[in-house]
């Protein structure tokens, strides 16, 4: 009796916990994708429509300086974990686009003529989803590293959204257009001044600078998540029965970010905030059970959150 008593208590709990995850899993199916085609993924939010558009990617090869606080073997066991190359990494790209009332808003803006042979992708993906560079009402940039903005303009100078009102984050602004701040850049963060200067120069009267914090169009706010560069922001995208949150470079490759937020990716400018930031963000997601999306996030890269040991763990949407 005793034996059997506890048993059932046992299933009863058991069955608790089940329930218990039930809302999360819940959430996830009610958010329905649809694949429209390889690459390119449609999500609707009630009274939001999302759609994630592949640029395309880049393979660099792996060494022990791509995350920056951990040994090497952690890293490679992490991505073996993952099912992953040890030797290499797969970076994708990965472009938003929200419909929000009458806007049509594009966060970033992939590689353009400037980036990978693999990459640049976005345009011709665009056409695939049936979505006209001109009907973008909107250009906003979550920062400013070269495979977030190189696609505004092209080589011969023209702009790609034409229509667009282009927004920018203030603080971002601030650092990158800084001549001084230039002149004292390691060599190799010179090409990233020049190429802020190649896309942004010829609008500097035009575009819009905001400061993170604030609503830039009817549901759309933005959110400070400074480190990664020093004016990097994301944005909520609110449909009303579910939100967004489009965290741009919050994480690089997943299954190492993701999984170990105190992780530092080289690319990470202040360490220190960025894994602040991270933290943050996903514990965000969690709590307002949001979706996210991620430029550098794999799959259709939108999806849900969860908490997996000391870290998080993302799943991407399938259609
Ligand atoms: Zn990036």
């Amino acid at each position: 009796m005793t034996l059997s008593r506890r048993h059932f208590l046992g299933a009863g709990m058991a069955l608790g916990a089940a329930w218990l995850a039930r809302p999360l899993s819940a959430i996830a199916a009610a958010a329905k994708a649809t694949t429209l085609a390889p690459g390119i993924t449609r999500v609707t939010l009630g009274k939001a429509t999302i759609t994630t558009i592949h640029d395309g990617f880049f393979v660099r090869p792996l060494d022990d300086k791509f995350v920056r606080n951990v040994a090497f073997a952690e890293v490679q066991k992490a991505l073996a974990d993952a099912g992953l190359p040890i030797d290499k990494l797969e970076v994708p790209f990965t472009p938003v686009v929200a419909d929000i009332g009458n806007e049509r808003v594009l966060f970033d803006c992939g590689n353009g003529e400037f980036g990978a042979a693999t990459a640049g992708k976005l345009l011709e993906n665009m056409a695939k989803a049936g979505i006209a560079p001109d009907s973008i009402t909107a250009v906003v940039f979550s920062h400013f590293h070269g495979d977030h903005i190189n696609g505004l303009r092209n080589k011969a100078g023209a702009l790609a959204f034409p229509k667009a009102k282009i927004f920018v984050p203030a603080p971002e602004w601030g650092f990158w257009m800084d001549d001084a701040k230039m002149a004292a850049a390691p060599e190799a963060m010179k090409g990233n001044f020049n190429a802020v200067r190649r896309v942004f120069g010829p609008i500097v009267d035009t575009l819009k600078r905001f400061e993170p914090g604030t609503e830039l169009l009817p549901g759309l706010r933005s959110i400070a998540a400074f480190g990664h560069t020093p004016g990097h922001t994301v944005f909520t995208v609110d449909g009303g029965a579910q939100k967004l949150l489009y965290w741009a470079d919050t994480t690089n490759v997943a299954s190492l970010f993701v999984r170990n937020p105190d992780w530092a990716v080289m690319f990470d400018m202040d360490a220190e905030a960025a894994r602040i930031t991270r933290r943050k963000l996903a514990d965000m997601v969690i709590a307002e059970k949001m979706l996210v999306a991620g430029y550098h996030l794999p799959g259709s890269a939108i999806g849900t959150l969860a908490t997996r040991g000391t870290g998080y763990e993302f799943t991407p949407l399938a259609g």
